[in-house]
């Protein structure tokens, strides 16, 4: 697929390539240079849960992701229990 470059360095990412790699607006991408290659990489930063930083066991919440234990030691959370930090 070949791509314009727009006004100020700008391209569209194809709809059915984000859908693929489960890329959602808002999601934050590396960019950095493969110089040996002439390459330009994009590279999604690897999700971790909102309230711990954990990589494992993530479950997505619209735009934020929440590992397993958080939304369990969330679900049998009482009024005014103070949670964090772990
Ligand atoms: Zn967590």
């Amino acid at each position: 697929m070949i791509r314009k470059i727009e006004e100020a360095g700008k391209f569209f990412i194809p709809e059915d390539y984000m859908r693929e790699l489960m890329w959602y607006e808002g999601d934050n991408i590396e960019v950095f240079m493969d110089f040996r290659n002439s390459e330009l990489v994009l590279k999604k930063l690897t999700p971790s849960c909102i309230f711990c930083d954990s990589a494992g066991r993530l479950v997505r919440i619209g735009r934020v992701c929440a590992c397993r234990r958080c939304i369990e030691r969330l679900h049998i959370a009482a009024d005014g229990d103070f949670l964090y930090p772990i």
